[in-house]
């Protein structure tokens, strides 16, 4: 059996749809101009709420068990859910963002952004991601070419067109109930027990890859 017809478990599936993401990516920005504006240190789209697919969930909860020592982790979204409940209507404003980006509401209202945004996530530590290497799609596809002050005041900037990652994560989990496809990323031990208990054709993730983003497997 070839690479090409190759069983890929879902850890190996993220994997590979997180390596296509950072090649696409790289690709994308390496000559671009104007250049990227993103730097080290700056950590504004970390005060955004992100949210994961239950593959991206698997993914970041093997990074916490395997590199962070055991309450870190937990701590950190215990600190970061008692800021977010004492923002009025911030939790309403985390299930319309939800709800939005699943296709079954409409965009949050200004107040409900401005109610979520600005708490810093709960993998930031010292302005440094410290799941970087498992980090959501939805962060890795986050670059900006524009004013990065921008980000800090969620308003539109100029960035990377979205090569839609994390719709091909979604895509491998579609036989879940809706209501099981999307999480936010302090959720990930949830979302990483909704994963199928199934293997995924490595030929159909690269067709997948391909169709969606343009990527070269
Ligand atoms: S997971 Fe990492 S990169 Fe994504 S928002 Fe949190 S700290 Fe930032």
């Amino acid at each position: 059996m070839t690479d090409r017809v190759a069983k890929l478990s879902p850890f190996e599936a993220i994997e590979r749809i997180q390596d296509a993401c950072d090649r696409t990516i790289e690709r994308a920005v390496r000559n671009h101009q104007p250049p990227v504006t993103c730097a080290i240190g700056c950590a504004h789209c970390c005060r955004q709420p992100v949210f994961i697919t239950p593959l991206e969930g698997l993914a970041v909860y093997d990074r916490v068990t395997r590199s962070l020592v055991d309450d870190f982790a937990p701590q950190q979204i215990a600190k970061y859910l008692k800021e977010l409940e004492s923002r009025p209507g911030a939790v309403d404003g985390v299930g319309a963002l939800k709800t939005n980006l699943q296709g079954r509401g409409p965009a949050p209202t200004p107040e409900q952004r401005a109610a979520v945004y600005g708490v810093n996530c709960p993998f930031l530590w010292k302005k440094t991601c410290i799941i970087y290497g498992a980090r959501p799609l939805m962060c890795r596809e986050h670059i900006s070419f524009d004013d990065v002050g921008k980000c800090k005041r969620d308003v539109p900037f100029f960035g990377l067109d979205k090569p839609m990652f994390h719709e091909v994560s979604a895509w491998l989990t579609r036989d879940l109930p809706r209501n099981h496809s999307l999480f936010p990323v302090w959720e990930y031990e949830q979302a990483a027990e909704v994963v199928p208990d199934r293997m995924y054709s490595s030929r159909e993730l690269d067709e997948l890859l391909r169709w969606k983003i343009g990527s070269q497997p």
